[in-house]
């Protein structure tokens, strides 16, 4: 080859490379830790069969379904759990947001993608939206059709979730979740079909946002405390106090609740029938746990609405705190925070205005 090709050839490797390396530095560096969930879930490949197990397949392998992810943004992957999230617990959710809080301080990570299962997306989305000390954006994402099913529906929500998590647009707004091209606020968001494709929703309030020919577009924002503005986000802890949740019917026995009682709850919430009322034993009972320093929290049963304050029940007089539109799975989550702080019911109550 001669001097002049020889040199024509290194230009232009230096100048590919250069290029490729602006590209490189220019994309967005999004982590994504997974924890299972249909999205990695396996059964019969190709199949409209609807058996299978869900956590089975690696991030890696996700990732491996949609190539074009990698145009999106710089992406690596992390495996935090292998679960349906049927099985999610206080140990994986306090993994995973030191997890996020620890990238998210480094400058080389822009936002974060969680992968989860369905069934209690919701309640780790809330618990993270108050617990994560960044303004960069989480999104958490899922799928109703498993990785091995006819048509699945994991590599688009995921392809989504990125590109919501590597848009600048994304920043402030607190913990989302996407999927099905529609964005919500982890606050106001909740699971309303147990097999559909469509399966979230937020009853109250919609979704924030869209996703438009693969990008995403807002037109609402939460104005209640989360990320950053939250309180518990300064909080440090190994373990999450014991709350649980009761039911409410006609006929209504305290068994269950007496049976929290004893079994050591720190917290009941009660997801009560209309605006969060009481069958007369279930008062009661709930009576005698705040007697025994157990703090009670009503919501209800009802999928839209607020349970409000001091309306057929006297929370004031009985010492409850009513939940305001925080369904119970998701009263649960902040009253466990809340208790990490304090157990005054005013303080608590305070809480459920603010956040
Ligand atoms: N049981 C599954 C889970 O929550 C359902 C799903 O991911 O859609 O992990």
């Amino acid at each position: 080859m001669k001097s002049l090709e020889i040199k024509k050839l290194m230009i232009t490797i230096i100048f590919n490379l250069a290029i490729f390396t602006i590209t490189l530095a220019q994309k967005h560096n999004i982590m994504i830790l997974a924890t299972g969930g249909t999205i990695a879930g396996v059964g019969q490949a190709g199949s409209t069969d609807t058996r299978y197990t869900a956590g089975k397949l690696p991030i890696d392998q996700l990732l491996n379904a949609v190539p074009d992810i990698h145009k999106l943004a710089n992406v690596k992957g992390e495996q935090v759990a292998q679960i349906g999230s049927q099985a999610m617990n206080d140990e994986v959710w306090i993994k995973l947001v030191s997890r996020i809080n620890e990238l998210l301080g480094r400058k080389d990570v822009d936002g974060i993608v969680v992968t989860h299962g369905t069934d209690t997306q919701e309640e780790t989305a809330y618990f993270l939206t108050l617990t994560v000390k960044s303004n960069k954006p989480v999104v958490l994402v899922g799928a109703m059709r498993s990785a091995t099913a006819l048509s699945a529906d994991g590599p688009k929500n995921l392809y989504d979730a990125v590109a919501i998590a590597a848009d600048p647009k994304s920043n402030g707004m607190g913990v989302l979740q996407a999927m099905n091209e529609k964005i919500y606020a982890a606050r106001d968001v909740t699971k309303t079909n147990t097999t559909g494709l469509e399966a979230f929703g937020s009853s109250n309030f919609g979704p924030v946002g869209f996703i438009f020919n693969g990008k995403p577009d807002y037109y609402y924002s939460s104005t209640r405390k989360h990320t950053l503005r939250s309180e518990f986000s300064n909080e440090r802890f190994t373990k999450l106090p014991k709350v649980d949740i009761v039911y409410g019917y006609a006929n209504m026995t305290a068994t269950a609740i007496d049976a929290f009682v004893s079994s050591g709850s720190k917290g009941i919430v009660m997801a009560g029938v209309g605006n969060g009322n009481l069958y007369p034993e279930a008062e009661e009972a709930l009576k005698r746990a705040v007697a025994k320093g157990v703090v009670v929290v009503r919501s209800s049963r009802v999928f839209s609405g607020r349970t409000t304050i001091d309306s057929e029940v006297d929370d004031k007089a009985l010492g409850f705190i009513a939940s305001e539109d925080l369904n119970p799975q998701k009263a649960r989550v902040l009253l466990q925070l809340a208790l990490l702080k304090t157990t005054n019911r005013d303080k608590i109550q305070q809480y459920f205005f603010e956040y």
